[in-house]
């Protein structure tokens, strides 16, 4: 039997019953005859606690030194955990980031990892010890600083730890029982999904699902390391995330054509007024955007009013860059020659996922009158190969998910979805 990697969110060890039993998990896994790496987040709201603690001490923390204060949260998780197992008789050794071989570029905050050298990890399984590592930090190549993944970064330094180690499988636990055909809060019926596609996973994750951090299911795409996201609370098999292939062996005849509905109320849009139609005016606009490092999703141009020759552009931000934006654009305005802006944060995008939309007409249709028949007005569309995103009120969020999840029959006659653990992840 070969290596497993297993990661353990904030909610599964919020507290020493959740450590203890976490412990008695990977104990088990062990007894098994697995070789066990386990990857551990901050214990609950950690993290955000210790956040807040920085914003009490100073409005804006240096890079370096608030991922030092972040990463000591993982740091207390691993400890305290490799503790338990050694009160169950098996022994545990816990590696920072750094001990572990994550090497990451010097982006506070934000740091990709660039290469794992798991040497001390391989050590000590191959010495029959169980490995306990800090999840979702590293340390630079080049400053040899300590650094932080992101929010959610645990998945990523479990994803990228069972490549460098080509572990059989890794294992996410969170406090739900695996991927579902939409968030379980706002839709009752929702079902879980055994198994999706890299891809698939990727579209929901971006367009709002919180399931898996999104350069976790990138770097388990690369490397094609499957990847079985479950609750640690229960013992129920959750989804497998695996390449396309493996998604369509498995599926029966009848394959579903949409996978999942997902939402996201954290945009924002702003429209920019009476634009000159003529070249250059969209790049001078996206160009001031680009350059105040803003990310933007979606974009709509009207076509001109003959009459005035000027048209309207909108896109979507995450609206917590919507202040930035829009001084950036205002600056912009006499030199591009546009009427106005504006700014409307109560929007939400709700997304329809599925791999088997690209083979079959009429998806979009089925879409659109299911949520004109739900009285939901589509103030923006956007689509990829297996995805189409609809941009409505924010109030009219939960009324578009379940119009779309009926109509493409998600749903499941028994309420299956159970949210065990807090807020954590
Ligand atoms: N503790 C970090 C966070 O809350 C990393 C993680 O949980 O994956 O974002
Ligand atoms: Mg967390």
């Amino acid at each position: 039997m070969g290596i497993v990697v297993q990661k353990y969110g904030g909610s599964s060890v919020a507290d020493a019953a959740g450590i203890k039993r976490v412990a008695q998990r990977i104990v088990n896994t062990k007894k098994a005859g697995h070789q066990v790496v386990v990857v551990v987040s901050a214990m609950g709201d950690t993290t955000d606690e210790l956040i807040d603690l920085a914003n009490e001490v100073s409005p804006l923390p240096p890079a370096r030194e608030l991922d030092m204060l972040l990463t000591a949260g993982e740091r207390m998780s691993m400890a305290v955990l490799a503790m338990a197992i050694h009160d169950l008789g098996h022994e545990a050794r816990s590696f920072t980031g750094s001990q572990a071989g994550v090497i990451t570029d010097a982006e506070h905050g934000k740091a990709k990892i660039i290469d794992v050298t798991p040497g001390r990890i391989q050590t000590a399984i191959d010495e029959g010890a169980i490995a306990i590592v800090a999840g979702f930090q590293g340390v630079s190549q080049t400053t040899k600083d300590i650094t932080t993944l992101g929010r959610g970064g645990s998945d990523t330094t479990a994803v990228a730890l069972a490549v460098a180690l080509r572990a059989d499988v890794c294992e996410i636990y969170s406090d739900v029982d695996g991927i579902f055909t939409a968030d379980p809060r706002i839709e009752p019926h929702a079902r879980k999904v055994p198994r999706i596609s890299y891809e698939e996973t990727l579209e929901m994750a971006a367009q709002g699902a919180k399931i898996l951090h999104l350069r976790c299911v990138e770097y388990a795409r690369r490397y094609d390391m499957p990847i079985h996201v479950r609750s640690s609370f229960s013992e129920k098999e959750g989804t497998w995330v695996v390449k396309a292939e493996d998604v369509a062996q498995e599926e029966s005849m009848e394959a579903a054509i949409i996978t999942g509905v997902a939402h996201d109320r954290s945009q924002a849009k702003i429209t920019v007024v009476g634009v000159p139609d003529k070249p250059g005016e969209a790049a001078a606009i996206f160009r001031a955007v680009a350059d105040a490092q803003i990310n933007i999703d979606m974009i709509v141009q009207n076509v001109s009013a003959a009459a005035t020759s000027l048209t309207d552009i909108s896109f979507t931000l995450p609206s917590g860059e919507g202040q930035t934006a829009m001084t950036a654009l205002d600056r912009l305005k006499a030199e591009v020659g546009f009427d106005g802006l504006q700014y409307d944060d109560s929007i939400g995008k709700v997304s329809i996922v599925g791999a088997g939309m690209s083979s079959s007409p009429g998806i979009s249709a089925r879409f659109f009158e299911a949520l004109s028949e739900a009285g939901v007005n589509i103030e923006m569309i956007s689509t990829s190969e297996i995805r189409v995103s609809v941009v409505v009120a924010e109030s009219q969020v939960q009324d578009a998910v379940n119009a779309a999840h009926a109509a493409f029959d998600l749903g499941s006659d028994e309420i299956e979805a159970v949210v065990y653990g807090g807020t954590g992840r």
